[in-house]
């Protein structure tokens, strides 16, 4: 059984909860400047891995399963860390500039 999506809830150097981009977020719907549709997961940043070797030879956009590590910041230490770690299908552009 796969273990991803899997959810890192707690900053292992205090155990803090919260994150920055969480609050900022919050504080920015309450104040109306943004939509409150607007999710987390959507904004956070991100790291992709693609699981398989990207051939140098193929150029174009292909849909190719990648490890996503989405990486926040603690609202009381700082320390960045790792939040979110999921599975996703996503584009992986190829050619001279390899862009996600
Ligand atoms: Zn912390």
């Amino acid at each position: 059984m796969s273990i991803f999506p899997k959810i890192y809830t707690e900053c292992p150097d205090c155990g803090c909860k919260e994150t920055l981009l969480q609050i900022a977020l919050d504080e920015a719907k309450e104040g109306g400047k943004v939509s409150k549709d607007i999710i987390l997961d959507s904004i956070d940043k991100k790291e992709a891995t693609p699981l398989k070797p990207i051939s140098p030879q193929l150029i174009g956009i292909c849909m190719v399963p990648m490890l996503v590590e989405h990486y926040n910041v603690c609202a009381n230490c700082g320390r960045r860390r790792l939040t979110k770690a999921e599975i996703k299908d996503m584009a992986f552009q190829v050619g001279p500039q390899v862009r996600i």
